[in-house]
């Protein structure tokens, strides 16, 4: 048995942003179709305050199964380390052979961005350029790539809970994309006026509130994967046309439609669809220039399936990663 180890900086060569998007259309569309298997992931605490995440998944095309096994330490940044770490286990079909073992941080990283990306693409109003990025970790960094790949952006606002995490993403990104961002001095700040905004924090109490939110603006909210968490509060809910990623994984683990549910605020009706179906055109999404638009994601496995399977065809052929005998 052949496996193939692909490190993180293997993940980002072979994954580009544009590619990711693309290929979380196809993935989420089939996510809709029901041509996926997606039991409940389970986390399970473990030292330290850390949790051991179990995320298993098959798709039915490409046809590959696997599971990613993610470590979340709240207090790995501060270490200089990422709050996620895992590997990406890949199996192929015909006998269930282990063929590539990836690194989880990256593939999360690119991956759930690229459904963002894929979300703002299909409900973001077309002239929309004014984003706010509250949070200042991976993802924020990943957001803004996949924010850059989907609209001409005209003006960049970030908010992070440490002002110096927010400085020093900043002038990263000045460095990276030749971007000037501004460094808001609060959340608020950060999104008055903006058509475009992404939630990245490990926040577990909102810290976006619906009377900030403008008119025409479109959300993506991806900080909050617990049901006891919530990242915006429910007058954001209510006032947005809200599409999920799965409404399975959204009913047992969106906090902040739990928390509107639980008030009365909302029915579940308030839940328009998937993004899949947003993309096959089975479901509306934005219908007026003035609509708040919401994609609440949780983030999958058949996202990380999909993606892995992407980048070990690309590895195959580019003779990318090392190849170890089991
Ligand atoms: P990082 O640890 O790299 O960054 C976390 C960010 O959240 C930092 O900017 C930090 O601010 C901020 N933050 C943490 N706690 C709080 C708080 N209590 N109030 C306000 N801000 C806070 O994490 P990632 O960027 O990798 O992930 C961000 C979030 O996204 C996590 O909650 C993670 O679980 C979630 N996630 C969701 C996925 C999905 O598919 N939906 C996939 C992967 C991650 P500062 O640095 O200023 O302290």
């Amino acid at each position: 048995m052949k496996l193939r180890i692909l490190s993180g900086v293997d993940i980002k060569a072979l994954l580009p942003m544009a590619a990711c998007i693309d290929l979380m259309r196809t993935t989420m569309i089939a996510v809709s179709e029901g041509r996926v298997r997606v039991p409940p992931r389970t986390v399970l605490p473990v030292s330290s305050g850390g949790m051991l995440g179990n995320m298993p998944g098959y798709l039915a095309e490409p046809k590959c199964f696997g599971v990613k096994l993610l470590s979340l330490f709240p207090g790995n940044p501060a270490a200089g380390l990422s709050s996620h770490l895992g590997l990406v286990l890949l199996f192929e079909p015909k006998h269930g052979l282990p063929v590539a073992m990836l690194d989880a941080a990256e593939l999360t990283a690119i991956r759930t961005a690229a459904v963002s990306g894929l979300a703002t693409q299909l409900l973001a109003r077309q002239d929309a350029g004014d984003l706010a990025i509250l949070g200042a970790g991976e993802q924020a960094r990943s957001h803004l790539e996949a924010m850059l790949s989907v609209r001409a952006l005209r003006r960049v606002r970030i908010w992070s809970r440490n002002a110096a995490h927010a400085e020093a993403f900043a002038a990263e990104a000045r460095e990276r994309h030749g971007l000037r961002i501004e460094v808001a001095a609060s959340a608020e700040a950060a999104v008055d006026g903006a058509d475009l905004i992404c939630t990245v924090t490990g926040s577990s109490e909102p810290i976006l509130r619906g009377d900030w939110i403008a008119p025409g603006a479109h959300l993506n909210v991806v900080g909050a994967s617990r049901i006891a968490a919530a990242e915006i509060d429910t007058a954001a809910v209510v006032k947005s046309r809200v599409f999920v990623d799965f409404r399975q994984s959204a009913e047992l683990e969106a906090g902040e439609l739990r928390r509107a549910l639980d008030a009365g605020a909302i029915t579940p009706d308030h839940v328009l669809g998937e993004i899949g179906e947003v993309a096959k055109g089975s479901v509306a999404g934005r219908r007026a220039p003035e609509d708040v638009t919401l994609f609440k994601s949780l983030g999958i496995a058949p996202e990380d399936l999909a993606s892995a399977h992407y980048v070990l065809q690309r590895a195959e052929a580019e003779g990318v990663g090392q190849v170890v005998e089991l």
